[in-house]
């Protein structure tokens, strides 16, 4: 058996071995909907002894779930044909939808019934708090018998030979020095015939299987957006006006300028979640998608949206953004990867709930079949990657495949593509677009241009502010989640050529640079757990590794 050498964990020291048949790493929807669907399996075959365990790093299901969210209920109504009779929580029912161009000066066009992007017309979807919807998911897994442990961050990853057999719980109680402290507590060796990767998105070990399974072979690399929320209370006549009411923008402050736009969604009579996401293939070496969304809350179409209300909470995560070419080869020896780990989202919609439930159930299936067969290899499994390609889920992402690449040319362009592509099935002008790593796109410091905006205490909050708002908390005596692999690339080399992006993309003002200060100070207690630093950092110096459990921020209604 071998270890990966990026974990954080003590070499040595004895751990609980728990073996399991399945083992899910992450609690989302992808995640839980594998496993209800698998133990509904495993019983129809007279297999329901099987052991199925979800672990999650957050100290409750659901705190590390953050989403807009609007829901398409097709992945639902797979899962569970009766959800509205179960009680899924549906926060509300789409009513009227619309885009917005925002343009400079406070101005914007309206682009109502036939003249919105059909791609963003939501009628008939749901408003749903991705939390809520997933802490619903895991009363349904637990009335299944399935076990859930939350507080349990995967580590690291097990081999015997290539094969994955499962994975180590972070240890708890390792001081900043890396010695044991008083409360040392080994984390957790689990063992497992298949181990479901469902980390969400830019998962840390999903990362590390991806380069040595080579699951990127052939395929465009991943791009992601950063997304940043905000739920606000709103003013009484705000609320009614929105409720049930979904809107989107396009422009403003983004201009042509690189990809992106925001949302508003009047998800109850008396609140609004709003939020911006933003290519991180942008190139500004001084991207900020923290104060981009700042600039946007003080457009003249949204700041009187926000006039007299309240924030309520902030989140921040990153979006798998590339589509079909931009998915990993789904499995392997002993494993699968399902929901945002493997790319499961259709970035023109926005959406990407429906599609990870579907990618779980899929999975599930191919696992059942497995574990039935006793063949649970790259061969066993493979199956899961037929089902996908026979699925809805593929037509879904296939319609949409060269999407966000036309993108990756400017605004004009990808718009004109997209164009092309509505009457040519998703093609558009080129069969297949090639993609980029996103770090690989950034300018020299000398071509940035972006700036920062004025905050206020009314509606544009700075960013510590609003990691307060997310509930972000770490233990703070622990070895830094955050590694920087190489300390002297930062002075030496990323201060003159990109001035130290980091100060800039994260969401969380976790990287700082005070004046005069010769290396990076990293406040990783406010990290909000979106992983922009692990995908955008231009030397890919930075590795996002799992902190103790129960440590990140604490989503409730988001
Ligand atoms: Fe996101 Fe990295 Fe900042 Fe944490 S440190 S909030 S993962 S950018």
């Amino acid at each position: 058996m071998s270890h990966h050498p990026t974990s954080l964990n003590l070499p040595d020291v004895e751990r609980e071995e728990l073996p399991v048949d399945v083992l899910l790493v992450g609690a989302g929807p992808a995640s839980l909907s594998c496993a209800i669907h698998l133990k509904r399996l495993l019983e129809e075959r007279g297999m329901g002894d099987k052991e199925i365990l979800v672990i999650d790093k957050a100290k409750e299901i659901g705190h590390h779930t953050l989403s807009g969210a609007v829901m398409d209920p097709r992945g639902i109504s797979d899962l569970f044909p009766d959800w509205r009779e179960r009680g899924f929580p549906v926060i509300s029912e789409v009513g009227d939808d619309w885009a917005e161009w925002l343009r400079p000066g406070g101005k914007h066009w309206t682009m109502k019934g036939p003249l919105c992007p059909p791609q963003l017309k939501n009628h008939g979807n749901l408003m749903v708090s991705l939390n809520q919807v997933v802490g619903w998911l895991a009363e349904q897994a637990e009335q299944a018998e399935i076990m859930i442990q939350p507080g349990f961050p995967a580590s690291e990853t097990l081999y015997e030979g290539e094969r994955v057999v499962g994975i180590d719980v972070r240890d708890g109680g390792i001081a900043k020095d890396g010695s044991a402290k008083a409360n040392f507590e080994a984390g957790a060796r689990v063992r497992a015939e298949v181990t479901v990767f469902a980390e969400g998105t830019r998962g840390s070990l999903a990362k590390q299987l991806f380069t040595r399974h080579a699951l990127y072979a052939g395929k465009n690399p991943q791009t992601y957006g950063t997304g940043i929320k905000e739920l606000w209370r709103v003013r009484e006549e705000v609320g009614r006006e929105m409720h049930g009411k979904v809107f989107h923008t396009g422009g403003y402050p983004l201009h042509a300028g690189g990809y992106g736009g925001s949302w508003v969604y009047g998800v109850a009579p008396d609140q609004i979640s709003i939020g911006f996401v933003v290519g991180l293939d942008h190139g500004d070496a001084s991207l900020d998608p923290h104060a981009l969304f700042v600039q946007w809350k003080q457009h003249e179409r949204i700041r009187p949206l926000l006039e007299g209300g309240e924030v309520l909470r902030y989140g921040a995560k990153t979006i798998p953004e590339g589509g079909y070419y931009s998915m990993p080869k789904l499995f392997g020896d002993g494993f699968v990867l399902v929901g945002d780990s493997a790319g499961f989202l259709n970035a023109a919609s926005l959406k990407g709930i429906h599609l990870s439930i579907k990618s779980g159930m899929l999975a599930a299936e191919a696992i059942a079949d497995a574990l039935q067969a006793g063949d649970t290899s790259a061969q066993g499994l493979a199956r899961y990657g037929e089902l996908f390609e026979a699925s809805w889920a593929k037509d879904e992402l296939w319609g949409v495949r060269n999407y966000r690449q036309a993108f990756a040319s400017g605004v004009s362009t990808g718009m004109l593509d997209f164009a092309v592509q509505r009457v040519t099935g998703g093609r558009g002008l080129q069969a297949r677009r090639p993609g980029h790593e996103d770090h690989a796109c950034m300018q020299s410091a000398a071509q940035a241009k972006l700036e920062k905006p004025k905050f206020n205490d009314a509606d544009s909050m700075d960013k510590l502010t609003d990691v307060y708002l997310s509930g972000a908390i770490h233990e703070e005596d622990q070895p830094s989640h955050l590694l920087v692999v190489d300390p002297t690339i930062c002075v030496e080399r990323c201060t003159a050529e990109y001035g130290n992006p980091c100060q800039h993309f994260c969401p969380a003002a976790v990287y700082e640079w005070p004046e005069g200060a010769d290396s990076v100070v990293i406040n990783a207690s406010n990290c909000v757990h979106c992983k922009t630093c692990d995908i955008a950092d231009p030397y890919e110096n930075i590795e996002w590794l799992v902190p103790e459990g129960g440590g990140g921020p604490k989503y409730v209604d988001m």
